[in-house]
């Protein structure tokens, strides 16, 4: 049994590619195009430039002496937050203009909710000097205010979406509309393992980066590369399996991934997915989703925005099935609470999303010998005001 994909683009029963016969076209060009692209010298070669000389990378891996103590373990931090943008984000969006660029592409679209993704993408956009149009679902657009002036500054157009819930569900509906009518020069860029087969695959190659490193970095701290667990947040998934991929076929490794619940799984104001998903189609994917009794798509609730999508990708919903991954959850107090512990004892500052993947050490039972690495997906500068209400509170 393989945990990858396979030449159908299904991981197990899930996956696979549901979409329109008018998108058939664009993503048959990505899906016969993107491993000769990505295996090519100089899609490596650009790749790797600029993930060194324009992202930062590679990111530390941290022996948190700290933390360790606390949970009488030894636990390594790997620091996405440290990247350029501040987040593991930009991997995926400077992996697809590339592959853009190789197709001949002139015009980018994407579709954001909290509008980390939209950053990501218009910034590769202005590096590269290509077209940017981002959809934003309305609400999500009074939302986060400061990164839609950031997606204009670098030079993107945000289109408000006021279809729907206006948000970001209703994002993408728009941005596949657009991709349908613009077929020729437009790649659509999105922003983590889901949507239709290639997607999740090449979306999870970009992130693998993660785990190449952390094989190296462990190497060189403490002699050995594999850790006896992996752990990150998940959202859509992709610091997930970026931090999983190349630990999968070592069975040895225990992979954890922690849902939001945000006020708890037994309430509906929640995104844990795994937990409260059921089997449906989302953006051209078979996976669980978050669903009403009638299979309509249901408002997932999380503090952090990153992590309030309502499915999953597809290689997490095999992975669970198969029994290959540990899926947890921490609700929005769990996950203020590790965010301040993280930052008072490192002096690290977390992003939301992240705080969900460290608040798990929390309900976890360690030995003293064990290798912990935890992914800090991204840095918590853009949830200082939900950070600064919490501390007002605690007056
Ligand atoms: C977007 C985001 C996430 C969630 O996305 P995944 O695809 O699940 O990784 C997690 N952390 C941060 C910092 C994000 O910006």
């Amino acid at each position: 049994m393989s945990y990858f994909v396979d030449e159908k683009g299904f991981y197990g029963r899930f996956g696979g590619a549901y979409i329109p016969e008018m998108l058939y076209a664009n993503v048959e060009e990505l899906r016969t195009q993107y491993l000769k692209i990505m295996e090519s010298d100089q899609f490596r070669n650009d790749y790797q430039f600029l993930l060194k000389h324009y992202a930062g990378r590679p990111s530390p891996l941290y022996p948190a002496k700290r933390l360790s103590e606390l949970y009488k373990t030894n636990i390594f931090l790997k620091r996405e937050d440290l990247n350029h943008t501040g987040s593991h984000k930009l991997n995926n969006t400077i992996g697809q203009i590339l592959i853009a660029k190789a197709l001949g592409k002139t015009r980018i679209i994407a579709e954001t909710g909290a509008g980390q993704h939209g950053v990501a993408t218009a910034t590769v956009c202005a590096l590269m000097n290509l077209e940017c149009i981002v959809y934003m679902g309305e609400t999500d657009v009074q939302r986060q205010y400061p990164n839609v002036m950031r997606m204009k500054m670098l030079g993107a157009e945000v289109v408000p979406v006021t279809s729907g819930n206006k948000t970001l569900k209703d994002a993408t509906n728009e941005a596949i509309r657009d991709w349908i009518n613009h077929p020729e020069n437009t790649h659509y860029i999105i922003g983590s393992v889901v949507g239709p087969h290639p997607y999740p695959d090449m979306v999870s190659k970009f992130q693998s980066i993660i785990s190449e490193e952390i094989k190296l970095q462990l190497k060189e701290h403490i002699g050995r590369e594999l850790p006896d667990y992996a752990i990150a947040c998940v959202g859509g998934g992709s610091n997930a399996i970026g931090t999983f991929y190349h630990f999968i076929d070592h069975p040895e490794v225990k992979l954890v991934a922690v849902e939001a619940s945000g006020l708890g799984v037994d309430t509906n104001e929640t995104a844990a997915t795994i937990a409260c998903g059921e089997l449906g189609i989302i953006h051209g994917s078979k996976t669980y989703l978050m669903q009403n009794q009638d299979g309509q798509i249901t408002e997932p609730y999380s503090i952090s925005a990153g992590l309030d999508y309502p499915g999953i990708g597809p290689v997490h919903a095999h992975l669970h099935e198969t029994g290959r991954l540990t899926v947890m959850d921490a609700t929005d107090k769990e996950a203020l609470d590790a965010a301040f512990r993280l930052t008072q004892i490192e002096g690290i500052i977390p992003a939301l999303e992240s705080a969900h993947a460290l608040a798990a050490l929390e309900k976890m039972r360690f030995r003293p010998e064990d290798i912990v690495v935890v992914t800090v997906s991204g840095r918590g500068d853009k949830d200082m005001d939900t950070y600064i209400k919490c501390m007002n509170d605690k007056l």
